[in-house]
Order: structure tokens, then sequence, then C-alpha cells
């Protein structure tokens, strides 16, 4: 092996997610790339001079995020933040504190406000008004598929018990029709594009600014932005131009449901002059349901308790046929398609779609993948993989918790039993990638891989409760599924492991995952954080 120079060398149990699930000591770094991967002694004898030393316990690959909402995750952390509260009370205060802190604001948004505090009949809008009543208030839950405003918002937006719900959502009303505050999936969407004044291309730019800054710092060092309209990918473009962009961002482009193939132009568009640097308008994100808590995950057979007779199945909001000509375009034309699929129904379309694509226009490899995947029928579970379709998984979700249990399971009854069926998804041999759907829940990747793991909350003990711990996966896998798997889909093949000649992207941590008990997973915290051969994060 010839001699290299190198300008960092990085050690520590070195877990590379090779296809060997290889492990070594030690990383040597030139540039943007690996130049050297093996024992200290190896790496050593080949490197000329002494550069500088980031040692940690363990060294994984960078993590990349397959599925997240940067950009209105740094938008949230930029206005009123609600992600770490949990009571109603506490909400208010925030928000009557925030409004009070900023008088020259005309609306006041922000979101994180979590389902369970309210249970199924939402928030309201007076308990809003008590706290801000001269302005409009505008919050997103922390799933993003609802929204909670206050009397002036909706007098703003003209939403009185007169006004009908759109076909793809609903206002939660009183019995006399008026609005109660609370509007779900296409009500909420419509309300943040009609009636909230747009934020501008620098406000993004700072959200993304904001979000890189928190993604880094769990050794997060790519991702795929699952939401991107043309302010945000105009955004992203400044914040590259700007030589700001230290991660590799595959931005999802928005399939507007109330267009047809018409918008394909534009995305063909988007696809040209989005691309460069370390941004790729590469994929289209097509979303094609809600979620069973709130009865508007699109399912094969009625909820349970279904949300008024309009939805006893939910909300499909691409049907299949319609569906299918779009994905089949979008195939031909070499974009990759991200699907948003939770219910059966979503999930089966979302693959005959691809099936359809695959007759119309033959194999290529183009890693389209279904999101969420959080209750397909069984029978579906097995066809991802010959339609080469990866898994994109959010495994946080896949745990008992208050959410599951309160809202989701009296929704669905006994079809609850086949809830994230991660394990199962990797026995048939699809390719599994994870996400976090940050804001909607953490972007911790060790928080979402110590869940993947157990099947149980974060640090519980071993006889806490479990979603079916059948579909647990073992921890090299979960691993692999959040640096391969999701370099993978990101069509990022220069990353995702620790091999000679990658691109340098290194999360370097202050213990090794594998070194305690399942329970402890979560406990890792990232020292160092490389991207492109540059330290982007370092702790203390
Ligand atoms: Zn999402």
């Amino acid at each position: 092996m010839a001699p290299t120079g190198a300008d960092l060398i990085v050690t520590g149990d070195v877990f590379t997610a090779d296809a060997a699930r290889r492990w070594t000591e030690a990383v040597a770094v030139l540039g943007d790339r690996i130049v050297a991967v093996g024992t200290e002694r190896e790496v050593r004898e080949r490197i000329t001079g002494s550069p500088p030393v980031l040692s940690g316990a363990c060294v994984v690959p960078g993590f990349q995020d397959a599925h997240v909402h940067a950009a209105f995750a740094g938008r949230i952390l930029r206005n009123v933040n609600l992600d770490d509260l949990g009571t109603k009370d506490a909400y208010l205060e925030r928000i009557g504190a925030f409004a009070r802190a900023h008088p020259e604001l005309p609306w006041i948004v922000g979101g994180g406000w979590l389902n369970v505090v309210f249970g199924t009949d939402g928030p309201r809008r007076e308990d809003l008004d008590a706290v801000v009543a001269d302005r409009p208030v505008f919050l997103m839950n922390t799933d993003t598929h609802a929204a909670w405003v206050n009397s002036e918002a909706l007098a703003r937006g003209g939403r009185t018990a007169a006004w009908p719900d759109p076909w793809d959502g609903y206002a939660v009303r009183d019995p006399d029709g008026s609005p109660t505050g609370c509007l779900q999936e296409g009500a909420a969407y419509t309300f943040r594009s009609e009636v909230v004044p747009r934020d501008g291309v620098e406000d993004w730019a700072e959200a993304i600014r904001v979000a890189q800054r928190e993604l880094h710092a769990l050794g997060i060092t790519g991702w795929q932005d699952a939401w991107v309209e043309p302010d945000l990918l105009r955004a992203y473009r400044a914040v590259d131009d700007a030589g700001e962009l230290t991660a590799r961002v595959v931005t999802a482009l928005w399939w507007d449901r109330h267009r047809g193939p018409e918008q394909i132009d534009d995305l063909v568009g988007a696809r040209s002059w989005g691309t460069g640097g370390n941004v790729h308008a590469s994929t289209v994100k097509i979303m094609l349901d809600g979620c069973p808590e709130s009865c508007t995950a699109s399912m094969l057979d009625p909820y349970e308790a279904p949300f008024g007779q309009a939805h006893d199945r939910g909300i499909q909001f691409v049907e299949a046929e319609a569906l299918r000509e779009a994905v089949v375009r979008l195939d031909a034309l070499g974009f990759p398609v991200h699907q948003h699929a939770l219910g059966d129904r979503a999930v089966r379309s979302a693959l005959d779609a691809v099936e359809a694509a695959r007759a119309a226009n033959g194999p290529n490899d183009l890693r389209h993948h279904v999101a969420h995947l959080q209750l397909p029928e069984p029978s579906d579970v097995p066809r991802l993989r010959p339609l080469g379709v990866v898994a994109n998984l959010q495994p946080y979700w896949a745990q008992p918790d208050p959410m599951t249990v309160t809202m989701t399971e009296p929704r669905i009854g006994a079809r609850a039993s086949r809830l994230y069926p991660i394990g199962d998804l990797r026995r048939s041999g699809a390719v599994l990638c994870f996400g976090s759907d940050w804001p909607v829940s953490t972007a911790d990747p060790f928080a979402e891989i110590e869940v993947a793991v157990t099947r149980r909350g974060v640090g519980e003990p071993e006889d806490a409760p479990t979603l079916d711990a059948s579909q647990a996966i073992d921890l090299p896998v979960a691993l692999a599924a959040f640096t391969r798997g999701s370099a993978y889909v990101n069509h990022d093949d220069d990353a995702g492991t620790i091999e000679e000649g990658r691109r340098a992207d290194l999360a370097i941590l202050d213990r090794n995952p594998f070194g305690g008990t399942t329970s402890e997973i979560a406990r890792t915290q990232v020292l160092a954080t490389v991207a492109g051969g540059r330290i982007v994060f370092e702790r203390g």
C-alpha cells in the first residue's frame, strides 16, 4: 500500500458498515476522502506526517436521515417550539410568553404539540384566545398533519360554520358547525398556504442553517428533506451557494395533489435549476394518506371508530389510477419516487404504481421508496424486494407509546397487531433505510435505533411492554439501515460505509453502543461529526 498524506486521523472501535460489517480501529482522512482504514498500526504506517487525531470510543459512518423535514424543524425552532413540553398549560404559557416577547410579529406560528395532550377532539381555539387575542396563531402538531388555530386566525381565513370542508381534510367542529380550532390534513395545509403569510427564501435559509447545526450534532451528515417546494429549494440553493451547506441533501420535490401530470414539467425544471453542489433535487414526494389516529390513513377496511362516515376508510390523497399514471411517467423521466403511505390501502396503491412503472418502463436503478409503512397488509410486505422498493422506516414510532395505545389502537382494532412490521420487511429481503421524520419525532439516530432493536420506549427495562418484539431487528442491521441503507436510497454511493476512497462522513461517539445492554443504546452521544472531511461539530 502506497504511503499517503492525511489531514486527520480518527480512532476508536470503527464500525465500517461495509458488506462484511467489519470492525477496525482507525481511519485517515485527506481532503474530503477516506484514504486509509485499518488497525491503528496499519493506518499509522501508511500515512506520512503527524496529522491531528480525533478519538472516541466508537466511530460509525455519518448517519443519513432518509425522511426528515429539516427546514420545517428549523422554522419551528426559530418560532414557537412546543416540542419539549407535554401539557396544555405548559403549551399556553410558552405561546403567551413568545407572543409577548415578539410584539412585532403579525402572526404567531410554530408547532410541536402532541395529539395525546388533547385526545381525539383535538385542541380548542378558546385556549389560544386566552393567551393571544390580538393576533392570529397557527401551530402545527408534532406529526404535522393537524393545526391548532385561535379565533383571530379562523376569522382571517373566513373559517366559519358555513365554510365547507375541503375534500382532503376536515375542521373539527362543534355541534353548531363552528370550527373548534383544530384543522386536520388538507384543512390545515390549505390554511397554511392560503391564509398564513409565506416565509421568504431568507427565512427558509436561516431555518436550514439552524436545522443543519442540530443534525450535525447528532452525527447526521446527509438527509432527504421530504417536502420541498420551490421557495425552500431556492433557500437550499442559496445556503449551498454561500458554501454553508456542509451536509449532502436530497430534496424530495412536493407532488401537488391539487394538480395533475401537468406539474411534471415544473418538477423537471426544478430538478435542473435546483441541483448543484450539495443539493440533489432528484426525487419526487407523493403523499398518499394521513394517519390512523385521526382516521385519515387510507385503509382497505373501515376504521373501528371512524371520524364520521365520510372518512370511514380514511382519505387517499392521490387515487390509485392517477397515482399509477404519475409514477409511470416520473419513473420514465428518471425520478426516484418517495411515496408516503401509512394505511394498508395506501401502501398497496404505492406498490401497484411501482409495479405498473416496471411493466411500462422495464427495470432501472431508481430506488423508489415507500415511507412510513405503518400498517401494510401482510401479503404486500414481500412485494417490496422484487420491485426494488426500499422500505423507508421511522423506527422510533414502533413502540407502545401513549399515542399508539390510546389513539391508534382504538381506531384500528385487531389490525394493531401488525403495526410497523420492520422485522418482516427485513426477513423479506427488502433494503431498509431509516429516517426520523423530525420534527414529528426525535432526530437522534441512537434513540431511533434503540427502539428498532427493543420495540420498547427508550431506556425502559427488559420487562416493559413491547410493540410486537418479533418485529425487532438487531443492532448491526439497524445501524446499517441508518448509514448505508439511507445512503443507498439517497443515491449517495460515495458514502454510507467507512471504506478507502469514500467520502469522509463520520460520527465519533462517546461510547460503543454494542458495549452495553440494548436499553442503553440511546445514551450514546456524538463527540464529533466529520462531513466531507470537515469537522462540522465538536462537543464542548
Ligand atoms: Zn414526513
